[in-house]
């Protein structure tokens, strides 16, 4: 199925998938990093309405930003746009795993069982902490061509992605840490 996308492209310029992005990526980030302190990561995001090529180019940009910063989520807000899109890899070391897209993401179940481990944010560069969260979640969304999609994560990436969807609700991971220990660290 290698031709599976150049068959979609010819199919349809307006509705091409996005390119496959290296994860070596050199040189400047296409986009700006927003960071602790700016506005923007403290407002709530809006729903996508159209998940259209401007939606693709930006997701495109928003995983080249993410691997340049050597980061494993990256949600729009921290690139300064006020939308409900996320990009995660946490297979970043595994150059064939495609990246997850998720746009207008909502999370359906929450499992119940707690852990923590120490989270970092591009927004908050060199502050790693203890966040404690579920383990298990399931959630839907649409994917970049604006299929509705359904998704169980755990471990890792129900982590990430909890952590970037907080992102949609001007929440930051220091704001979830609740050992007073960790805090004064
Ligand atoms: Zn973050």
């Amino acid at each position: 199925m290698a031709n599976h996308f150049s068959q979609l492209a010819r199919k349809s310029k307006a509705q091409s998938p996005i390119e496959k992005v290296s994860k070596e990526q050199t040189g400047t980030p296409p986009l700006e990093i927003y960071k602790l302190g700016d506005a923007v990561l403290r407002e709530t995001a809006k729903r996508i309405s159209k998940v259209d090529n401007s939606i693709r180019i930006l997701a495109k940009e928003m995983l080249q930003s993410m691997y340049a910063a050597k980061g494993i989520g990256l949600a729009a807000p921290q690139i300064g746009i006020n939308k409900e899109l996320l990009v995660i890899d946490v297979n970043f070391e595994d150059s064939a795993a495609d990246p997850l897209i998720l746009i207008n993401p909502e999370i359906t179940d929450y499992g119940t069982t707690l852990n923590s481990y120490e989270e970092g944010c591009l927004s908050i560069p060199g502050v790693y902490l203890n966040v404690v969260r579920t383990s298990t979640i399931k959630l839907r969304f649409r994917d970049e061509m604006g299929r509705p999609r359904k998704m169980k994560a755990d471990g890792l990436l129900a982590r990430c992605i909890q952590h970037e969807m907080d992102h949609l609700n001007g929440v930051l991971f220091v704001d979830r840490v609740t050992s007073k220990e960790d805090l004064n660290k």
